[in-house]
C-alpha cells in the first residue's frame, strides 16, 4: 500500500515534472518565437509611423521604436491619440520650414504624411472649419522641463500665423510671434534642467474669424516664478532680460542704469555663459514693434536696472539693538542709492522702508519696529519680486491690448497651452508643488478625457472590451487640492491663521490629518520639515520651510506706499490701485498664492473641457540635453509616467470614431432606414450599410474581403454598434469617407451635366431671340437707307436731267452759226484708224452706246468706237497730251493751233465719230465771260462750251 502510495506519488511527480517541463519548453518556443519575430523586425522598427502598429505593444518595444526612429532622425511619431516629439536638441534642416509648412496644409489628408507637430495643427485648424462640435481647439503640449514644450508651441504659433493669415496693412500675425521674444525674456530662465525653461505657465488663444482667418490673439499666463528674481539656485540664472540688459546695453543705456561693464550683480549669477536667448535686441525691437514706445521702454529697463541694484544691498546688525540695520556695503549704500535713483523714490525713505517695520497698534497709530537683518533681506526681496511680478502683469496686459480683437472680430479659438514641465529639483518648495500640481490637473484631464472616459464608454455601450489598466492619479489630486483635508487647505489655514509661519507646526499636521493617503510619505531619518509625494511622473520631496511665507507672499504697505510715490510714472501706475496685500492692518489676507493659483488652474480646465483637446507630448531623450542622445532610462520613465504605452493600447484597441445614435438616425434618412429600427435592427441594418460599403469600395480593404462572410468579418472589427453610438476604427472612416466621397463626386457629375445642359439650351433660346431682333433692326436700317438713297437720287437725276437740258439750251444757243466760224479757225483732221493697234484687241465699230472712258490711252478708244464719250482725270500738260492722242493729231510743231484758255478751262469730255467730226466739251467755255453752270448767271451771258473738230 505504502509502496503502491509511494509509486503512484513517483509516478505523478515524473508526469508533473513531463508537463512542467513541457509548457517551460512550450514557454521557451513562443519567447523565442517573440524574440526572433522582433528581431527580424528589428531593421524595420523605424519605419512605424504610428505606435498601434506595434507588435507586441510592450513598453519595451515602443521604447526601441522610438529609439530606431531617433537614430535615424525621425522625431515625430504618432502614438494613438497623442503625438510623441522627440527633442533633437539641435536645429533640423527644413523640418519646419515653410514649404513644409504649405505641404501640410494643402494636403488632401494630412494624416498620410510623416508624422509632424503640422499634422495636430492642420487637424485642429480643418476641425474648425468643419465646425464639428465642440469647434473650439486646445492644443495641449506636456512633458518635462526641457523637454521642448516652448519649442513646438512657436512652431504651432508660427504654423497659424503662416496658414490662417490674412493680408492686412498691421498684420496681426506678426504682433502674435513677436509676443514671444517678450515673454521669454521676461518669463523664461536657465534651470538646471533646461536653458530656455519657461518659469510661468501660458495659454495663448488664436482668434479666428468666420473665414478662419487669425484675427487676434490673447494669453493668459499662469503663477510666476517670481521668487527667481531673488534667489536663484546653483547653477541655474535669473531671468533672461537682465542678462540680455548687462550683455546688450549701450554705453549710453549702462551710464543711465548705472551698470558698469564690470559690475556684478548678487542677483546675476552665472553670467559668463552666453545663452543665444541672451539677444537684448530681438526683445527691443519686439517691444517696438508691439507698440512700447521709447519712453516706456526707458521706464521698463529702469525699473530692472533698479531691481538688479537692490540685489546688492546688504544689511548687517546694529551695534545697538533698539537701532535698525545698517548698510553694510564697503561702498556706504552707494547700491541703495542707485537704487532709489532708478525708482525715483527717496533713498532715506527706501532704506527706512526696508529697515524698519510699520505695526498697526489700533487707536495709537502706528507703532515703529526695527527688523533684524534676515528681515531686512526679506523685505529687500519682497520688494524686487512684488516689482518684477507688477511688471509682467502689466506687460501681458499690453500685450493682450495689442494683439486682441474685438469680440464681434472673432467667432472661433484654437487655444495653445504651454505649462512648466513636472519639476524635481534637490531643493523643492511652494513653486515646484504648483507647477508639479498644474501637471497632475493636465495628467488627469487626458487621463478621465481619454483612457478613463473612453474604457467606461465601451463598457456602457455594451462592448466586450477588457479593462486596460492605467495609472490614474485622482488619489494624488486629491492629496494635493481635495478636502476637506489636502496639502492646499492646511497650508492655506496655517497661513489664514493670525500667527507667525511655523514650518515644523504644518509638517506635523500635513503627517497627521494626511497620512491616509497612499501618495504620501515622509523620511523617517530626515530633520528638516518635509512631505514626499508620489506624483504620476515620480516622487518628490518638499520642504516646508518658507513655504507658509511665500503661500501669504505678504508685500508690507509701506513698501507699497513707497513705490506709489515713485516719480517714474510707470512705476507709479502698477501699484495706483494696490491696496495692501499679505498682512493689511485687519489681518492675513485670505487669498493666498495657492488658493489663486488653484482658480485660475480651474478656470484653465474648464476652457480645456469645452475644447477638442489635441496632445503633444514631447520627450527629453537625455538630462544633459545632448544632441541626438537616446538614454533608454530616461526615455522610459517619461513614457511610463505620461501612460503612453496604456494610451496607445487603448488606441489600438479601441475606435476612434463614434457617432451619436441621433446621428445615426440622421444618416439613417439618407440610406432609407427608418427611426422605428431599434437598435438591435439598427445595428444589423448599419452593419448591411457597412458591408455594402465594404464591397463597392475598390481600394482598401474591400479587396481583401473577397466574399460577404469576410466582409462581415471586417466590418465586426472595423464597427461596433453601440446601445447608443456607432463607433468606428479610423480605416473603416478612411473607407467611408472615400466612398462617401466617390459619391458625392458621382452626384456633383449628374449636377453638373443637367446644369450645363440647362445652360446650354438657355444660350441657344436666348441667341436665337437676339439673331431675330437684330435681323429685324438690321431690315429696317436698311429700307431708310435704300429709301433716302432713292429720294437722294431722284434729286440728283431731276437736277441733273435739267442742267443737261439747260446746257443743251445753252450750246445750241451758242452753236447757232459758229460752225462755219470753227471751220476757218481749225482744218479737218485726218480720219481715224479702225487699224487695232499691237497689243490691244479691237472692238467692232458697230457699238452703238457711249463708252466711258476714264484713263489713257485715248487713241484706241477713239479708233474703235463710233460714238464716243472721254471723262478726263489728268490735268496740265498732260491733258492736252492725252487728247491729241486720243484725237490722233500728228503732233509736228507748229501745225496746229491751241488756245491756251480752252485748256486752262479743262475738256470735260470728247465725243467723236470715225472719221467725222469730234466734239470737244470744256468745263468752261472757251468764249470769255460765258459761264457754264446754270445757276451762276449774274450776267445773264451764257458761255461755248462745245468745240467740233474735223477728223482728216
Ligand atoms: P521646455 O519648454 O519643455 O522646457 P524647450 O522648448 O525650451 O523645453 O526646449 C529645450 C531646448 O531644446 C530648446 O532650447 C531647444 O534648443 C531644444 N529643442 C526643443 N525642441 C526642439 C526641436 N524640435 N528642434 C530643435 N531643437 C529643439
Amino acid at each position: 500500500m505504502v509502496i503502491s502510495r509511494y509509486l503512484y506519488s513517483e509516478t505523478q511527480r515524473a508526469k508533473e515534472k513531463e508537463q512542467v517541463q513541457t509548457c517551460r519548453l512550450s514557454l521557451n518556443d513562443s519567447l523565442e518565437r517573440d524574440v526572433r519575430t522582433f528581431l527580424v523586425d528589428e531593421a524595420e522598427l523605424h519605419t512605424y509611423d504610428d505606435l498601434t502598429k506595434v507588435n507586441p505593444l510592450t513598453p519595451t518595444i515602443v521604447l526601441k521604436c522610438l529609439q530606431a526612429r531617433y537614430g535615424a532622425r525621425v522625431f515625430y511619431t504618432r502614438a494613438g491619440c497623442t503625438l510623441v516629439a522627440l527633442n533633437p536638441f539641435q536645429p533640423v534642416l527644413d523640418l519646419y520650414s515653410l514649404d513644409v509648412m504649405h505641404k501640410y496644409h494643402a494636403a488632401a489628408q494630412p494624416q498620410d504624411l510623416k508624422p509632424h507637430i503640422f499634422i495636430v495643427a492642420e487637424e485642429a485648424y480643418r476641425n474648425v472649419r468643419g465646425q464639428v462640435e465642440p469647434v473650439n481647439q486646445s492644443l495641449v503640449v506636456s512633458g518635462e522641463s526641457g523637454a521642448g514644450k516652448t519649442w513646438t508651441s512657436r512652431c504651432l504659433m508660427k504654423y497659424y500665423a503662416t496658414v490662417a493669415s490674412q493680408d492686412t496693412v498691421e498684420r496681426i500675425e506678426r504682433r502674435v510671434l513677436d509676443s514671444n521674444p517678450i515673454m521669454e525674456a521676461f518669463g523664461n530662465a536657465r534651470t538646471v534642467r533646461n536653458g530656455n525653461s519657461s518659469r510661468f505657465g501660458k495659454y495663448i488663444q488664436l482668434q479666428l474669424n468666420s473665414s478662419q482667418l487669425l484675427v487676434g490673439a490673447s494669453v493668459q499666463t499662469y503663477l510666476l516664478e517670481k521668487t527667481r528674481v531673488a534667489f536663484q539656485a546653483a547653477n541655474e540664472r535669473n531671468f533672461h532680460i537682465f542678462y540680455q540688459m548687462m550683455k546688450g546695453a549701450t554705453e549710453k543705456q549702462r551710464q543711465e542704469w548705472g551698470m558698469q561693464e564690470d559690475q556684478t550683480f548678487a542677483w546675476l549669477p552665472n553670467a559668463e555663459k552666453t545663452l543665444e536667448e541672451d539677444f537684448f535686441q530681438e526683445t527691443v525691437e519686439a517691444m517696438a514693434s508691439l507698440g512700447i514706445d521709447v519712453d516706456k521702454r526707458a521706464q521698463i529697463f529702469r525699473l530692472l536696472a533698479g531691481i538688479l541694484q537692490l540685489g546688492n544691498v546688504r544689511f548687517r546688525p546694529p551695534a545697538c539693538e533698539s537701532k535698525r540695520c545698517e548698510l553694510g556695503e564697503q561702498s556706504e549704500g552707494s547700491s541703495l542709492r542707485k537704487a532709489a535713483a532708478l525708482l525715483r523714490v527717496s533713498p532715506d525713505e527706501l532704506e527706512e522702508r526696508l529697515s524698519v517695520q510699520r505695526l498697526h497698534a489700533g487707536r495709537q497709530g502706528a507703532l515703529l519696529k526695527p527688523c533684524s537683518a534676515g528681515e531686512c533681506a526679506v523685505r529687500r526681496d519682497c520688494l524686487a519680486k512684488v516689482i518684477y511680478a507688477h511688471l509682467f502683469e502689466w506687460l501681458v496686459t499690453f500685450i493682450n491690448g495689442s494683439m486682441c480683437a474685438d469680440d464681434a472680430s472673432w467667432c472661433t479659438f484654437i487655444g495653445l497651452l504651454d505649462v512648466y514641465g513636472f519639476e524635481r529639483f534637490p531643493l523643492n518648495s511652494l513653486e515646484q508643488l504648483c507647477i508639479n500640481y498644474a501637471n497632475e490637473k493636465l495628467q488627469q484631464h487626458f487621463v478621465t478625457l481619454y483612457l478613463r472616459a473612453q474604457q467606461e464608454e465601451y463598457v456602457s455601450e455594451g462592448m466586450h472590451w477588457s479593462i486596460v489598466r492605467y495609472r490614474d492619479n485622482q488619489d494624488c489630486l486629491d492629496l494635493i487640492e481635495g478636502s476637506p483635508s489636502s496639502i492646499f487647505s492646511l497650508l492655506n489655514e496655517e497661513c489664514r491663521l493670525n500667527r507667525a509661519s511655523d514650518a515644523e507646526r504644518l509638517s506635523k499636521r500635513l503627517q497627521t490629518e494626511l497620512s491616509r493617503s497612499s501618495s504620501v510619505s515622509w523620511d523617517k531619518f530626515s530633520t528638516q520639515p518635509h512631505f514626499t509625494v508620489a506624483h504620476y511622473a515620480g516622487d518628490v520631496t518638499y520642504h516646508v520651510h518658507g513655504m507658509m511665507e511665500k503661500n501669504k507672499d505678504p508685500v508690507p504697505p509701506e513698501l507699497l506706499n513707497l513705490l506709489q510715490q515713485s516719480e517714474v510714472p510707470l512705476l507709479q501706475s502698477l501699484f495706483a490701485g494696490s491696496g495692501t496685500e499679505g498682512h493689511g492692518p485687519r489681518g492675513p489676507s485670505k487669498v493666498t498664492v495657492v488658493s489663486k493659483f488653484k482658480n485660475s488652474l480651474e478656470s484653465l480646465m474648464r476652457i480645456l473641457h469645452s475644447t477638442t483637446p489635441h496632445y503633444t507630448r514631447c520627450i527629453k531623450p537625455n538630462a544633459d540635453c545632448t544632441p541626438l542622445s537616446f538614454k533608454g532610462e530616461e526615455v522610459m520613465s517619461q513614457l511610463e509616467a505620461c501612460g503612453l504605452v496604456e494610451t496607445i493600447h487603448i488606441s489600438a484597441a479601441g475606435f476612434s470614431i463614434r457617432y451619436r445614435s441621433e446621428v445615426l438616425n440622421h444618416v439613417s434618412v439618407l440610406f432609407f432606414i427608418s427611426s422605428r429600427h431599434s437598435p438591435d435592427r439598427l445595428a444589423l441594418v448599419v452593419q448591411d450599410i457597412l458591408s455594402a460599403v465594404l464591397m463597392t469600395s475598390p481600394a482598401g480593404l474591400s479587396s481583401s474581403s473577397s466574399n460577404n462572410n469576410n466582409n462581415n468579418n471586417t466590418t465586426t472589427t472595423m464597427v461596433h454598434c453601440g446601445k447608443t453610438k456607432l463607433f468606428l476604427t479610423n480605416p473603416m472612416l478612411e473607407l467611408l469617407e472615400a466612398h462617401r466621397n466617390r459619391v458625392r463626386s458621382a452626384k456633383a457629375f449628374c449636377v453638373q451635366c443637367c446644369w450645363r445642359r440647362y445652360q446650354r439650351r438657355q444660350r441657344a433660346v436666348r441667341t436665337q431671340r437676339a439673331t431675330r431682333i437684330q435681323a429685324a433692326v438690321r431690315a429696317w436700317l436698311a429700307r431708310r437707307e435704300v429709301r433716302k438713297w432713292h429720294r437722294a437720287a431722284s434729286v440728283i437725276q431731276t437736277r441733273w436731267r435739267s442742267w443737261r437740258t439747260w446746257m443743251d439750251t445753252l450750246a445750241k444757243e451758242e452753236l447757232d452759226g459758229a460752225e462755219e466760224k470753227c471751220e476757218e479757225e481749225f482744218r479737218p483732221m485726218p480720219p481715224l484708224s479702225h487699224a487695232p493697234r499691237e497689243g490691244h484687241p479691237a472692238q467692232p465699230p458697230s457699238v452703238g452706246a457711249p463708252v466711258a472712258v476714264c484713263a489713257w490711252p485715248l487713241g484706241l478708244a477713239l479708233a474703235c468706237t463710233p460714238h464716243l464719250t472721254l471723262t478726263f482725270t489728268a490735268t496740265g500738260f498732260q491733258r492736252l497730251a492725252s487728247a491729241t492722242a486720243a484725237l490722233k493729231i500728228p503732233s509736228r510743231q507748229g501745225e496746229y493751233k491751241v488756245e491756251t484758255n480752252q485748256f486752262e478751262r479743262g475738256v470735260a469730255s470728247i465725243r467723236a465719230q470715225p472719221r467725222g467730226s469730234v466734239k470737244l466739251h470744256a468745263r468752261r467755255s472757251p468764249l470769255h465771260y460765258a459761264h457754264t453752270y446754270p445757276g451762276h448767271h449774274h450776267d445773264g451771258v451764257a458761255g461755248f462750251n462745245q468745240i467740233l473738230l474735223e477728223q482728216t
